[in-house]
């Protein structure tokens, strides 16, 4: 069992959030990461099933939980689980700062051989770890739950998720499998990687899948929330969407070169036709054809200037954002070990 006490993290100096304030703790073999945004009605209960699934685990353990500024008890119930429980760890942040860097700070605390996050509203059955658990001895680095069947969630959300997949898919390169949420597992050097992006408006089940190794897929039927309300109305549903498709597809600051050029063509066609039946067929083409389609035919060049841009902005983009350039999965014959990252 893990034996860092709690006031350890409470009294650890706050991290500048790059990462380094996790606390060094003996060794810990799962790191269960949970966020939590007003959720007193459920917590004693999520903790009670997370605990005897771990505890069938027989291997030391830690439940971290991010309190992403809830104003509701969740802070008095989860200090008061920490007190009775060394396994119990709780980071407080300041304000809410969302739930994708909820996670974040999580997987920065956690100390782990292997990370499991998971919802704190018991919407993903903790009875599953065990079965990712054994799918990771097996070698896989990371293991995401898969929903089959989402039970008590409105058809609009459903629907609006399906879409959202499917729009990620067609829009990015990345691999981001379908019908999947943060609920996963990762692997420690996995965990790793994710500590050293620190882009500010994350998507990491996308970060995930960006960093590669092997993962697979464990399927569940996704229960309705035990109690309490969805964190994400839509308006932060249409956040995650943005701040996904921008985080890994450029095609739409691309799209405007397409539609230009479409325009140009299509522009250039009718002028030719004009100029045509004008001076051959001697047809009388009215001023108003030959207007519009001059305007059109700039607004093109305008929208191609604009996505011309756009492929300068996207490159900037991509630099700002300082991914790794790549990770190695493993290595051999060198003596030292290198950074994650390949920075
Ligand atoms: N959450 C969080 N910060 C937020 C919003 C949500 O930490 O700003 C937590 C929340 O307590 C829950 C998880 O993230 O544990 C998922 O939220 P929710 O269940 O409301 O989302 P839904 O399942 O409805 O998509
Ligand atoms: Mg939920």
């Amino acid at each position: 069992m893990n034996t860092l006490a709690c006031d350890e993290i409470r009294s650890s100096r706050p991290s500048l959030n790059r990462g380094e304030g996790a606390t060094v703790s003996t060794r810990v073999r799962y790191s269960v990461v949970v966020p939590v945004y007003n959720e007193q009605e459920v917590l004693p209960t999520t903790y009670k099933r997370l605990k005897t699934v771990m505890d069938g685990l027989s291997e030391p353990y830690e439940l971290v939980f991010v309190n992403d500024g809830s104003w509701d008890a969740s802070q008095a119930i989860l200090e008061s689980l920490c007190d009775e429980d060394p396994a119990v760890k709780v980071i407080n942040f300041s304000r809410n700062f969302g739930h994708q860097v909820a996670i974040s700070a999580g997987m920065d605390y956690a100390a782990g051989d292997a990370v499991i996050v998971i919802d704190a509203d018991l919407q993903d059955p903790p009875e599953l770890i065990p079965k990712m658990i054994e799918r990771w001895s097996e070698g896989y680095e990371v293991v995401y739950a898969r929903r089959t069947v989402r039970l008590g969630e409105t058809w609009f959300k459903r629907w609006s998720a399906a879409l959202f997949y499917r729009v990620l898919r067609a829009l990015t390169d990345v691999d981001i499998p379908m019908d999947t949420g943060d609920f996963r597992l990762i692997d420690r050097r996995v965990c790793d990687v994710m500590k050293s992006i620190r882009e500010k408006n994350r998507f990491i089940r996308g970060l995930v899948s960006w960093s590669g190794f092997r993962q697979t897929a464990v399927d569940y039927v996704r229960d309705p929330r035990l109690a309490g309300e969805t964190k994400y109305p839509l308006r932060r549903m249409l956040r995650l969407s943005s701040d996904a498709i921008t985080s890994f597809s450029d095609k739409p600051l691309k799209m405007p070169i397409y539609i230009g050029t479409m325009v140009i063509i299509l522009c250039l066609g009718l002028l030719v036709y004009a100029v045509f039946s004008s001076l051959l067929f001697r047809h009388d083409v009215s001023g108003i054809i030959w207007g519009v389609d001059t305007c059109a035919l700039l607004n093109g060049v305008v929208l191609v200037s604009l996505g011309m841009m756009g492929q300068y902005l996207a490159r900037i983009y991509d630099e700002v954002r300082d991914r790794p350039l790549y990770v190695v999965g493993s290595q051999k014959g060198f003596q030292k070990e290198s950074p994650p990252g390949g920075r």
